[in-house]
């Protein structure tokens, strides 16, 4: 009897915007690798990377796969994955990088999961990624740039051991490839009523429409996120289609976690292409730009810089207009570097207001005697009732405290502009921590 081995495969970058999807791919893999008796030890890995790469398709996802085998397969596996990442990826495309990486060994090391955390919310290059391949003794391939080796290598490196969720993905069958996807969609708005809050972003309540939908020629049908396999399954079977699924895989996943963003202490440690959790006073109230974008300044003792709450942002648009100078916040969002006509600026995915400003009015004094609001007599002279005839030559003018619209909270973008990295209102409190396989059975994938 020879001991089983265990093999992480990563993949990343192999689809275009004319179609494939390197989720398909994977999904495709599973199946294949039946054929040689493997033992997956975890649901495939579907692990959202720093989604402020300029260079990503669309949500910059990249895929793992971790299994035991017995040896005498070893050659056969590799072959397969390796003709199977060839076959489904479009190397012919600009842009399209494709990037698979094999690692051999039971625990992965801390330094791929460094790496790993690296990717999910900075930059990082190909030279890193090829350095630590070769230091740990993984294998890697890529086509044209190879910078979907990057992607790859960090799918293997994050091992969800802190919060994580999942999503079922479905599949279409290719004859529908290209053509709107048919579902009944009030199923959907049920399923997400029947469900909630263990699943999330099936639709945006606020316009009423479906985002599990995805538009593009790509194979996804529709994707299911939520807490458990159990419940994006159930969730599943609640949706009535109205075209044949060819498969679906459910995979464990960064998405919903807010993995991509790093608290900064101070301003000015603010870095492009990151996404950051910074804390400043608001100094200027907010302006709208066109089209209904609303942008404030914050400042701290060490820089100032603008924040951004674009239209898609939708409710959080609304108490960003709100906000007032003093008011202390946390903002939550993309860091965009500085233009020749705009200070560098966070893109808002979330507001805390961790403070809000007194809002006062000045106005004239009761009279003490009547009630009534008393007339100024002029400048310094004191003020009269017009009802008593009451005179005070020493009251002073009052300030008065005015309502805030707006209460101290955590508030989030508009469902229909939520990154997949980003936690959703309806995930706070049901974070998790520590992953056994226990559970891990057939059960999490369907070819038909
Ligand atoms: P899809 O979501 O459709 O799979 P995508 O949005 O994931 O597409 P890719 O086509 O995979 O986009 O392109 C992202 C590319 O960026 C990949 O080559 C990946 O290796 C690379 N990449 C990912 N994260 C980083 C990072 N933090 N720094 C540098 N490169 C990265």
């Amino acid at each position: 009897m020879t001991t089983p081995q265990t093999l992480h495969i990563g993949l990343d970058d192999t689809d275009s915007k004319k179609g494939g999807c390197t989720t398909y791919l994977t999904a495709v893999l599973v199946e294949e690798l039946k054929k040689f008796k493997v033992e997956f030890i975890d649901y495939p890995g579907l692990i959202r990377l720093n989604p402020n790469v300029p260079w990503k398709t669309r949500g910059n996802g990249a895929l793992n796969l971790r299994f035991t085998y017995s040896s005498k397969y070893e050659e056969k596996i590799k072959q397969t994955a390796i003709a199977l990442w060839e076959k489904h990826s479009a190397v012919n495309e600009k842009g399209t990088d494709p990037g698979i990486v094999l690692y051999k060994g039971a625990e992965i090391p801390a330094e791929l999961t460094d790496f790993s955390k690296k990717a999910q919310t900075t930059i990082v290059t190909l030279k890193e990624a090829m350095a630590l391949i070769r230091k740990v003794g993984a294998e890697a391939l890529g086509y044209n740039t190879c910078r979907g080796i990057i992607g790859a290598l960090a799918a293997i490196g994050e091992t969800l051991q802190s919060d994580y969720t999942y999503e079922l993905i479905a599949y279409r069958t290719p004859e529908n490839l290209g053509t709107k996807r048919r579902v009944d969609e009030e199923s959907i708005f049920e399923m997400d009523k029947q469900t909630q809050p263990f699943t999330f972003n099936n639709v945006d309540w606020e316009k009423k429409r479906v985002i599990i939908t995805p538009r593009g020629p790509d194979p996804i049908f529709f994707g299911i996120r939520g807490e458990t396999p159990q419940i994006v399954k159930q969730a599943f079977q609640l949706v009535k289609t109205l075209e044949p699924v060819e498969r679906w895989v459910i995979f464990r996943s960064n998405q919903g976690t807010d993995a991509h963003l790093k608290p900064v202490e101070k301003l000015n440690q603010l870095e492009p292409y990151c996404s950051v959790i910074a804390k400043g006073t608001v100094f200027q109230n907010p302006r709208i730009v066109p089209v209904r974008h609303v942008i404030f300044p914050i400042k701290d003792e060490t820089a100032q810089v603008d924040c951004a709450a674009y239209e898609p942002t939708g409710d959080l648009r609304k108490i960003a207009r709100e906000l007032l100078v003093d008011d202390e916040i946390e903002a939550y969002g993309a860091v965009h570097k500085a233009t020749l006509s705009k200070p560098v600026t966070v893109n808002l995915e979330k507001i805390r207001i961790l403070e809000l400003a007194q809002q006062s009015k000045t106005q004239n004094p009761l009279c003490p005697n009547c009630q009534k609001r008393l007339k100024s007599m002029g400048r310094n002279q004191g003020f009269r009732c017009e009802k008593c005839g009451g005179k005070y030559p020493d009251l002073k003018k009052a300030e008065t405290p005015l309502p805030r619209m707006l209460k101290r909270g955590l508030y989030v973008t508009s469902t229909r502009s939520q990154r997949h990295l980003t936690k959703p209102l309806r995930r706070y409190g049901q974070e998790k921590s520590g992953f056994t396989a226990e559970g891990l059975n057939d059960c999490w994938h369907f070819e038909s």
